[in-house]
């Protein structure tokens, strides 16, 4: 009897699929964390504050001074596919970090989450557990968006088992935070240890909220890369059909026996990209023996319709329309950089 075995197609409800999608983009406390300051930065937040407790296992709070959502729109920030930053018509188009809609139902289905806002007058907050949704009450709040996820994974034990000691997951947290740091001088972040009643605290202040791009770059990366990085930093500022390649890199003398000081960014977004990591290693070739790696921060911004950045849910994947100009571009900005760099030294002994 054929059909006795046949499978039944039923449709998944709301939860397990927000279950299932949380597994791509909430893979560790760290890309909750992510997710949350770049919700935080899309929302022109120009102070952002993330507290943690036990590695972001029990708690991840992320306090920023944003627009707000309004109470009606809560529930809808908390569904699927919905989403403020765009309009569906042009995927391409993509000026914000987010454009999902998938990380805050995500997290409520991971984890036990709530969002308290301000948007005008009006103060509201709304919680969803294991991906059961409360209704929106009244709050106070005096600015922006308050999000806080407790217990992240309690929902998914399997996920929870594979997570690190919090040690391990809070430096990752504090490789997030670097990151988005670097990519937003002008933006002031804190991030606390909250575990036990607090104790470790790193802050990146921006000293000005505008001012020289290039200034304000250096002095951040002096904080978060140290000083000896900034001190052996050569600026870069370049550009190619379209392509603008800026940042600093450092004279080969400053090379690192791993990539760990290599940090790429495309249109303003943390990448990892084989490509643009291929080029950084070529600029160098002529400079460096192969166990050497070098240090760079560099930011390709270009047209959002020439490179895709829907590849992968979590999003640090991108893909050029043309892979050539980027990558000749980084090769040629950088080589001409440190040759010029070689030039003055070389000269200066001369002298
Ligand atoms: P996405 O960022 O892809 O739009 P999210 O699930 O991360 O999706 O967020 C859903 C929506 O909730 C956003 O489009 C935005 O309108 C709103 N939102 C989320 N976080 C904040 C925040 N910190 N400040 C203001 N609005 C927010
Ligand atoms: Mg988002």
């Amino acid at each position: 009897n054929i059909s006795a075995d046949r499978p039944v197609i039923r449709q998944l409800d709301d939860a397990a699929i927000n279950r299932i999608a949380a597994g791509e983009v909430v893979e560790r406390p760290a890309s909750a964390v992510k997710e949350l300051v770049e919700n935080a930065l899309d929302a022109g937040a120009r102070r952002i504050e993330v507290a943690v407790a036990d590695g972001g296992k029990t708690l991840i709070r992320v306090t920023d001074d944003g627009h707000g959502i309004a109470a009606q729109d809560l529930p809808l920030a908390l569904s699927r596919h919905a989403t403020s930053k765009i309009d569906g018509s042009d995927l391409l188009n993509i000026h914000s970090f987010g454009f999902r809609g998938e990380a805050l139902p995500s997290l409520g289905a991971v984890g036990r989450l709530t969002i308290t806002s301000r948007a005008g007058d009006e103060a509201a907050t709304i919680s969803v557990s294991g991906g059961a949704m409360a209704p929106v009450k009244p709050a106070a709040l005096s600015k922006g968006t308050v999000v806080e996820l407790r217990d992240l994974f309690y929902a998914t034990p399997a996920r929870l088992k594979f997570l690190r000691s919090d040690r391990a997951e809070m430096q990752a947290i504090s490789d997030v935070i670097k990151r988005l740091a670097m990519a937003e001088p002008f933006v002031s972040f804190i991030l606390r240890d909250v575990s036990g009643g607090g104790e470790g605290r790193v802050t990146f202040r921006a000293d000005s909220e505008t001012g020289d791009m290039f200034d304000a770059l250096r002095g951040r990366l002096s904080r978060v890369l140290g000083a000896e990085f900034a001190d052996n930093a050569l600026p870069i500022d370049a550009e190619r059909e379209g392509h603008h390649l800026t940042g600093y890199a450092a004279l080969p003398t400053y090379s690192r026996g791993s990539s760990v000081a290599q940090y790429l960014f495309v249109n303003g977004r943390p990448v990892r990209d084989k490509l643009l990591i291929g080029a950084l290693r070529g600029a160098y070739s002529d400079f460096l023996s192969r166990d050497r790696h070098p240090a760079a921060v560099l930011f390709i911004d270009l047209d959002p319709h020439r490179v895709d950045v829907n590849v992968h849910p979590a999003k640090s994947e991108v893909r050029f329309r043309d892979p050539g100009v980027a990558r000749g571009l980084i090769v040629s900005a950088l080589r001409h950089a440190l040759a010029e760099a070689g030039h003055r030294a070389s000269t200066t002994v001369a002298d």
